[in-house]
């Protein structure tokens, strides 16, 4: 009989949930937005109707579905699937794992959204293969994953991996997390947008001048890369500089972690391309000691937008597979 997963990547503004088979092909599919800014269980039930949506959008038999995975914003406990409490939506203390599981019938695992995405690489994407992985998502904020020996890596508090928040400049631009001179802080697009806009206000020229008067989130990935091309000196300049804080970062956690692959993906890094991760890589190389980068591979994501469905569903399958074995036992 064939079995199908459900991989669901819960987001700010948007809920995707994607049905797979078991080559994980996406046999099902359905996206809404999450209008975050309703309470707890209207949240909750925007979930159980995407993911009830994509599971009628496929041709198969509901009983063949064996469980179902969720990447969320945390910190959560993935061992209870409690989410513990999230900025961008109204979950505190909310029992997400459980509700699901009592909704669908099903065994619902519950995972960091960043976590799940580096998962769906490691497992079927640009780290397939390698064992010690570091995933980092350069876009409106920074987000990052561990695979360390095989394994997602979350620590005694369950939410490591906020590679984001490691502190590159002291007392440097106040972060959305409440530290000051985060990488988040220094090279997302959030702040690359808002060195440009504040040079343009100094008086700097740049092409871009005509959005510096515009809410922060109006400057986007492609805005920059476009100017970028165009040879816009302030843009280039601060594009480097940013490709320089990265390049700070990863080095430092090269160091400490020795990972044989770390794998680049977020809006910025697909706008910017190759040339921005060859910075990243050469700053990083100067930090990093030499016989623990002379072997690692900086490796560009591959799964775009699926990486956190994918992932999210892997996990679920897997998770599956490991309690249909312990019973047999
Ligand atoms: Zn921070």
């Amino acid at each position: 009989m064939n079995s199908y997963v459900l991989g669901i990547d819960l987001g700010g503004t948007k809920i995707d949930a994607a049905l797979f088979d078991e080559s994980y092909n996406i046999v099902g599919r359905h996206r809404d937005k999450t209008e975050a800014w309703r309470c707890d269980e209207e949240v909750f039930q925007r979930i159980v109707g995407v993911a009830s949506a994509a599971i009628k959008s496929a041709a198969v038999d509901p009983a063949q579905i064996t469980a179902f995975g969720i990447g969320s914003p945390g910190p959560l406990d993935p061992d209870t699937g409690y989410i513990i409490n999230t900025a961008n939506l109204p979950f505190k203390n909310f029992p997400l794992g459980p509700r699901l599981s009592e909704e669908f019938q099903r065994r619902v695992v519950v995972h960091n959204d960043v976590d799940a995405g580096v998962y769906g690489e490691f497992r079927r994407g640009a780290a397939s293969g390698a064992q010690n992985v570091l995933g980092v998502f350069i876009g409106t904020g920074i987000g990052g994953g561990l695979i360390i020996n095989g394994g997602l890596y979350n620590g005694f508090s369950k939410n490591a991996g906020e590679v984001g928040h490691i502190v590159i400049k002291a007392g440097g631009p106040r972060c959305g997390c409440g530290n000051r001179g985060c990488m988040e802080s220094l090279a997302s697009r959030i702040a690359i947008a808002r060195d440009i806009k504040k040079a343009i206000k100094r008086g700097a020229r740049s092409k871009l001048a005509r959005h510096a008067g515009k809410g922060k989130e109006l400057l986007s990935s492609k805005d920059i890369k476009k100017a970028y091309d165009d040879g816009d000196q302030l843009v280039r300049k601060i594009v480097h500089r940013a490709a320089r804080y990265l390049g700070i970062g990863l080095g430092s956690l090269v160091n400490v972690l020795g990972p044989e692959m770390i794998v680049l993906g977020g809006g910025v890094i697909e706008a910017m391309g190759e040339d921005f991760m060859a910075r990243i890589d050469r700053a990083m190389r100067k930090i990093a000691f030499e016989f623990s980068a002379t072997n690692l591979r900086v490796v560009k994501a591959q799964l775009g937008d699926d990486a956190g469905v994918i992932g999210a569903a892997t996990l679920a399958r897997e998770s599956a597979q490991r309690a249909g074995a312990d019973e047999r036992t």
